[in-house]
């Protein structure tokens, strides 16, 4: 009985697996298609100051758009091309996107400093700098400091080494980093340490929990007063209510991003959005008490 027990699910492991790898082929290739289609696409979410209601820039978010309508998250498909080399040609391609409607931004006299995710495996490769370079210099009118490249503590567990040697090289070109999603990681004070990052991003789980469970603000105001001891910009992200804000900026977070300022958006929208955008926040002029 057990004999054939094992028999059995033997030959359904094996069956799955093979359904899976078929799975994923069949993903890839559809993934690859869409690239090559142009039905990826970028839309961007506004960075705002929320002491002083200027707009700090906006970060480029990948999304894919099938013809027939449906706008697909990026974490519906980006899981599929880990560690894949279609991973590094989506990469590449969010880059030269970025830059390309910056230029385009730009000849429109909207001047706005665009942060873009790079992965792990990006970082990692030989060429990634070499590639961000000669991307640049594509687009000469766009200054490199226009750009910031969004990164995961997790990126650097693999070869912290190498991932900073290749951010420091990236920022010799101009351009900045931002350390994403912090907190979610591992050893927090190494990487603020080793990585040559100029902005942090409060993972949104802190910020989304923070009204509810109290003690996640020491944390907050631990990470912010951190992070400004080693000199950089701290960044808020799921900033969805006034709430949230006011209580950012009692925690010494100046600058916010998320749905309660604006949701990601086509790039089309975007020079409206600034347009109209009034320059002062609801909780404008509360003076956070780590004020510096
Ligand atoms: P992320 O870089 O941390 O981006 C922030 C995510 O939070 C975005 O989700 C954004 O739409 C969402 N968000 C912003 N404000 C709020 C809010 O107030 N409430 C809530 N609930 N969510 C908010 P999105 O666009 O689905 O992207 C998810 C993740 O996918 C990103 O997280 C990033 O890690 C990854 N990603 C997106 N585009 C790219 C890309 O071009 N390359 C790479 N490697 N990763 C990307
Ligand atoms: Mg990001
Ligand atoms: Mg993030
Ligand atoms: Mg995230």
């Amino acid at each position: 009985q057990a004999k054939l027990d094992g028999k059995n699910r033997f030959h359904s492991y094996d069956l799955s697996w093979e359904q899976s790898a078929q799975e994923l082929r069949e993903q890839l290739h559809e993934i690859r298609q869409a690239l090559h289609a142009g039905e990826l696409v970028l839309y961007y979410q506004p960075k705002v100051n929320m002491v002083t209601g200027t707009i700090v820039g906006a970060e480029a978010l990948l999304r894919w758009l099938k013809p027939s309508g449906e706008l697909v998250p990026p974490l519906r498909f980006l899981p599929v091309l880990q560690d894949h080399p279609l991973e590094i040609e989506v990469g590449d391609w969010v880059i030269r996107e970025a830059l390309r409607q910056m230029d385009q931004w730009q000849s429109e006299g909207l001047h706005l400093q665009v942060s873009v995710n790079v992965s792990g495996q990006q970082l990692l490769e030989d060429t990634f700098a070499d590639k961000l370079r000669s991307a640049l210099e594509d687009f000469p009118e766009v200054a490199p400091s226009a750009l910031q490249l969004e990164v995961l503590e997790s990126s650097a567990l693999q070869d912290m080494g190498k991932v900073s040697r290749t951010m420091q090289t990236c920022r010799q070109l101009g351009v900045s980093f931002a350390l994403d999603d912090f907190g979610t990681g591992f050893s927090s004070l190494v990487y603020l340490k080793h990585l040559p990052a100029s902005v942090l991003k409060i993972d949104q789980g802190f910020v989304r929990g923070m009204l509810r469970n109290t003690d996640d603000l020491p944390i907050i105001a631990g990470v912010v007063s951190m992070a400004h001891a080693f000199g950089l910009q701290v960044i808020a992200e799921g900033v969805e209510t006034v709430p949230h804000g006011e209580l950012l900026l009692k925690l010494g977070c100046e600058q916010a991003q998320g749905y309660g300022i604006a949701r990601p958006m086509p790039a089309g929208d975007l020079p409206e959005w600034v347009a109209t955008w009034p320059g002062e926040i609801a909780w404008k002029g509360i003076v956070p008490v780590d004020s510096h």
